[in-house]
């Protein structure tokens, strides 16, 4: 099918240009994006190139695409990069959340936990009824987060009642969350884990733990968890963290990534990282394989601001402008089969593309400690096309 397409489409440009057909008739692009630096680590692109969508669908990535477009957008200057997939939001929350992250290039999203059995229904609508693709990870605690913690009572860790709420929106459900901090699962960390993955397991999805803070050990709280699993909050501050007491990297944390668990960074607003552990981490090589926003639509008044802002908190740390886009899409892609033609320019694939623009100047970004530190570059959302159609533009 995606061959098919890329033949049509490719035979009819080269007609439009071969015959110069008047602009009314001819087979044209709906969209050109010209003149950007295409960033696309899925496909290995780094370098100035325009993207031709047709039919909702990626068309062409190439040097000076001449054929006709019903659109064009002047990415002179911009990077023109895979729509952004952000795997840790609260974006499900209320029917403003998707189109607000649309906003800063985002054209995945997964809400991560908002929702549990008892108001999954809600969350699920939203998703469905988005402006991008929205999906989710139900909460194991029946309630959904919730003030006071969701996991204090463990009769909330509910396996049947997660199973029926996964089984009801196949659709749109991806995963199970549980958040393991002391503050929201007291002693029943562990327990409250084991029923996350007894209730994901028949439908063969994967658990996402938000650690930090937990009473239980790093180490036993990784033992629990399998190939395709994922840790949030990645730089959580101890109790408990990654690190160990001389600030290396727990063995045990690496054994757990080469097994095949995702490191996410999970922005967020309190107690999820500081610089020091950010740091640390990164000097001894130990980057997330995606970012994260952890954003809920308040969060522009926060340390959050939007994705291309967390991720360039990276930039500060000496990750390439190339790893940083790796981990906004193709890496974040590959962690849902939802996402499996996303995050990525190839051709035939849906038309989600993000227009970004890299700022020189001395930009300050913040931990959720009020830690600040002062960065050379950051990345401004500038325009979104998702499933080939242009996107309203920030204000
Ligand atoms: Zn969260």
């Amino acid at each position: 099918m995606m061959t098919r397409r890329r033949f049509l489409y490719a035979s009819a440009a080269g007609a439009a240009i071969l015959t110069r057909m008047p602009k009314a008739s001819a087979a044209t692009y709906d969209i050109v994006i010209k003149g950007g630096r295409v960033i696309d680590p899925s496909l290995g692109i780094n370098a100035v190139r325009d993207v031709a969508i047709a039919a909702g669908k990626i068309a062409a990535v190439e040097d000076n695409i001449a054929a006709e477009a019903t659109e064009m957008i002047d990415a002179r200057g911009k990077l023109v990069v895979p729509g952004l997939v952000d795997i840790h939001t609260h974006a499900a929350r209320g029917k403003d959340g998707p189109p607000l992250a649309l906003l800063d290039g985002v054209t995945c999203w997964v809400d991560a936990g908002s929702s549990g059995a008892d108001n999954v229904d809600a969350a699920a609508e939203v998703a469905r009824s988005g402006p991008n693709v929205g999906r989710l990870l139900v909460n194991i605690s029946r309630t959904g987060v919730a003030a006071g913690g969701e996991l204090m009572d463990l009769s909330h860790a509910n396996v049947d009642l997660a199973r029926g709420a996964i089984a009801r929106h196949r659709d749109v459900v991806v995963g199970v969350k549980a958040r393991l901090s002391a503050n929201v699962a007291g002693n029943n960390d562990l327990e409250a884990l084991r029923r996350a993955q007894e209730a994901a397991a028949p439908f063969g999805l994967p658990v996402m733990i938000h650690v930090g803070q937990a009473v239980s050990p790093m180490r036993a709280i990784l033992s629990l968890l399998k190939r395709g699993d994922i840790v949030t909050h990645m730089y959580a501050p101890p109790p408990n963290s990654i690190l160990d007491d001389s600030g290396r990297v727990l063995p045990e944390v690496l054994a757990a990534r080469r097994r095949g668990i995702i490191f996410d960074f999970g922005n967020g607003v309190a107690d999820h990282f500081n610089w020091d552990m950010v740091e640390k981490a990164m000097k001894q090589g130990f980057a997330p394989n995606t970012f994260s926003t952890d954003w809920n639509p308040m969060s522009r008044t926060t340390g959050v601001v939007d994705f291309p802002n967390v991720m360039s908190k990276f930039l500060m740390f000496g990750m390439s402008v190339n790893g940083v886009i790796a981990r906004a899409t193709v890496n974040a892609a590959r962690v849902f089969p939802s996402f499996n033609d996303r995050g990525t320019l190839n051709v035939g694939a849906p038309a989600d593309v993000a227009l970004l623009e890299l700022r020189d100047g001395n930009f300050e970004f913040v931990d959720n400690y009020k830690g600040t530190r002062m960065g050379k570059q950051r990345l401004f959302p500038i325009a979104t096309v998702m499933g080939g159609k242009r996107a309203p533009q920030r204000a």
